[in-house]
């Protein structure tokens, strides 16, 4: 594999403007076909180098190549006694540019952080070949509008992120992941959950046969960690037990049950809606009425709902229809919870809709000529009451 480096990706971009091609950038290329980005076999490929460009351990701060593999950064990092505090989805070879450009936080992130809390700055090449350097190398560093963010979770549709500077953390000594099962009904469990909250990664996993189960990372020191597994009991998890150091260092295997909770097929349509959380029962009652095939995660504290409705190959008959059953739910999730529900398709192909106009402008500054990937799905706004 030939890596490029980022005046060699400027010039491929601006090459493939003069030719009339696009361009997208490849990482590990674990999870080419999954996410909103139309596919493209024309293509010109690029791939980040990895390595290191600057590590200060004092100022818990590191920035590194895009293709520097997850795997690599845990390694420098954790002789340092530090971690990036990210748990995404897919393996330990998985590439930080490609993390940055899907933001990939996943469930049970360490203290629930984002890649957006974590991305101090990025170098980018934008769709006219531009080097752009948004953000910076310390932690309070954004000025005006923050590009920082908007190319967080983009997919490359706006640029091509060729290095990022993160926030690092400490390893805390102990980092459990704790789990039971919730024996009764979800409008009972969930109030529950609220009253007991804890400062935790919190998440209710539904699959379609068994009966909700409650997972939660403790992490800190002995003190800490402990007084949290009692908050987790107290919110009412049947045999709650530690099930062993969970896998969020990006070390793992798929035994785990941060690992279990990770794994999304490509192929999936993967919503997420969002209520108050003292609504969540009804959006939870929804989701399953609407999608009976699919696996339900429940946040208590954003009162978050993610459903992952499998192929239809393989499962039901979502294909076609799936923009109509998208907005039943949305309808039913409204009405059932009495509150504003907002939804985005976080994954796949339904519903396909014009782009925002908002979005569409972005996407016509930063890749005028459209050499860059662009995006397949995009939720239209009646998704957003
Ligand atoms: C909702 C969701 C579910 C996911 N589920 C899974 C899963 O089940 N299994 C799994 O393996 N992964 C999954 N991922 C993706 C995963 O978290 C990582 O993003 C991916 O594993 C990174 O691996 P990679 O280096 O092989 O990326 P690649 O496969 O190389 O790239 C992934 C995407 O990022 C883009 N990209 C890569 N590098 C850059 C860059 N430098 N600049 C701009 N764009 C770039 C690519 O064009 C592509 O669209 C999921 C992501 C999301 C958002």
């Amino acid at each position: 594999m030939t890596v490029h480096t980022t005046p060699d990706i400027a010039a491929m971009v601006r090459h493939a403007v003069h030719d009339s091609a696009t361009v997208r950038a490849v990482g590990s290329g674990t999870w080419l076909s999954g996410g909103p980005v139309a596919a493209d076999a024309t293509a010109r490929v690029v791939h980040p180098p990895g390595g290191v460009i600057a590590y200060t351990p004092g100022d818990l701060v590191i920035t590194v190549h895009a293709g520097t593999t997850m795997q690599e950064l845990a390694d420098i990092t954790g002789t340092e006694g530090q971690m990036l505090a990210l748990a995404p989805y897919g393996s330990p070879q998985s590439t930080i540019g490609a993390v940055v450009a899907t933001a990939s936080a996943a469930p049970l992130a360490y203290d629930d952080l984002t890649v957006r809390d974590l991305v101090l700055g990025l170098t980018v090449v934008t769709g006219t070949g531009d080097v752009v350097r948004p953000g910076g190398t310390v932690v309070k560093n954004v000025a005006g509008f923050d590009l920082v963010r908007l190319h967080t979770g983009a997919f490359g549709t706006l640029g091509i992120l060729t290095a990022v500077s993160l926030r690092l953390h400490a390893t805390p000594h102990m980092d459990h992941v704790v789990t039971g099962t919730l024996d009764d009904a979800p409008d009972q469990w969930v109030p529950r959950l609220i009253a007991n909250r804890a400062p935790l990664p919190m998440l209710v996993r539904l699959a379609p046969d068994g009966p909700p189960q409650l997972f939660a990372r403790c992490t800190g020191n002995t003190a800490r960690a402990s007084a949290l597994r009692g908050l987790v009991q107290a919110a009412g998890a049947r045999d709650a037990f530690t099930l062993g150091p969970s896998d969020t260092s990006a070390s793992g295997t798929h035994e785990t049950p941060a690992a279990m909770l990770r794994h999304v097929a490509p192929d999936a349509l993967v919503l997420r809606a969002r209520t108050q959380p003292a609504h969540g029962a009804a959006l939870i009652a929804q989701a399953r009425h609407h999608f009976p095939e699919a696996t339900v995660l429940f946040h208590p504290l954003r009162g978050t709902v993610r459903i992952s409705v499998p192929a239809p190959r393989s499962h039901g008959d979502l294909g076609a229809d799936a923009d109509a059953r998208v907005a039943a739910f949305v309808a039913g999730a409204t009405t059932a919870a009495g509150a504003a529900v907002s939804v985005v398709v976080e994954q796949g192909a339904a519903p396909c809709r014009d782009a925002h106009p908002l979005d569409a402008a972005i996407k016509r500054s930063l890749d005028p000529h459209g050499v860059l990937p662009r995006r397949r799905a995009v939720p239209p706004d009646s998704f957003r009451p």
